[in-house]
């Protein structure tokens, strides 16, 4: 896989939506990607005391949200590991996989980025893969600015034309605005918990899968869900 371009684009899904499909799409296109690749979180390190929906069901969202669409496709490499899935590792494991001719894109919020540096190992993530980070609105690029030099190293410089910041050694980071959909998975959670429609949020095979394996159910005045335990469908 020489000279390929691959975008990873990482989340808890929990469960995908139009918000995180449309920025996919942006930066697929924007970056000419030969493949972008969903990978959901195992177990996402950030979240160790919310229980998620299993990682089975929020892989099939996945899977159900990018089918059809050419280019698009899905790992559950994070699904195989265990502990915690930290960043690192399947930039780690990509890297091998596809060796050093492809280029890695790794595909992540502004609030996700913001919190780096408390990630696992978080230098190395600056040599393993171009990071895209998504802007929402109201987001300067320059506001990237103090947390790179501080956190990262003082050598990332902004170059306007290439909305990107770029480094002697490290790799570049990316800031890419993308079309401002206020849709978030906790949002669409609480909808669902509270029983109303979250139809037009996310694709209706997800919704469908959401329906038939209730998950997210109706939470009764009790604090439990109808039908199942609170803790299973949060
Ligand atoms: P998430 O909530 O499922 O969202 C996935 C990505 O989509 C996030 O980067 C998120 O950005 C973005 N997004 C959500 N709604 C959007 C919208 N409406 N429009 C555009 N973009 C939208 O995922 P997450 O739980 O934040 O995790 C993100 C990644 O960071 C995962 O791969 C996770 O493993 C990784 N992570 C790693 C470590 C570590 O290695 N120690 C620690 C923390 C996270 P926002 O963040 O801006 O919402």
């Amino acid at each position: 896989m020489t000279g390929s371009r691959l975008g990873l684009m990482g989340g808890t899904f929990n469960p995908i939506h139009f918000g995180h499909l449309r920025a996919a799409e942006e930066v697929a296109e924007g970056f000419r990607l030969s493949r972008l690749l969903f990978v959901p979180s195992g177990q996402p390190p950030h979240k160790p005391h919310r229980p998620v929906v299993e990682f089975e069901h929020r892989l099939a969202m996945v899977r159900l949200a990018s089918a059809g669409r050419p280019g698009f496709g899905v790992s559950d490499v994070e699904g195989h590991r265990r502990g915690p899935s930290y960043t690192v590792d399947t930039l780690g494991f990509f890297q091998k996989a596809w060796g050093p001719a492809a280029t890695l894109y790794f595909i992540v919020g502004l609030d996700a980025f913001l919190d780096v540096a408390s990630w696992r190992d978080y230098r190395r993530l600056f040599t393993l893969a171009h990071l895209v980070v998504i802007s929402r609105p109201g987001t300067d690029p320059l506001d990237l600015e103090p947390l790179l030099k501080a956190m990262v190293s003082v050598d990332y410089a902004w170059y306007e034309g290439e909305r990107a910041f770029f480094h002697p050694r490290l790799l570049p980071v990316h800031y890419r605005p993308v079309a401002p959909l206020d849709i978030s998975s906790s949002a669409i959670r609480r909808r669902a918990h509270r029983g109303e429609s979250i139809r037009y949020l996310i694709p209706d095979p997800v919704r469908e899968y959401i329906d038939n394996n209730r998950l997210y159910q109706p939470i009764g005045p009790d604090g439990l869900s109808f039908g199942r335990g609170k803790e299973e469908n949060v």
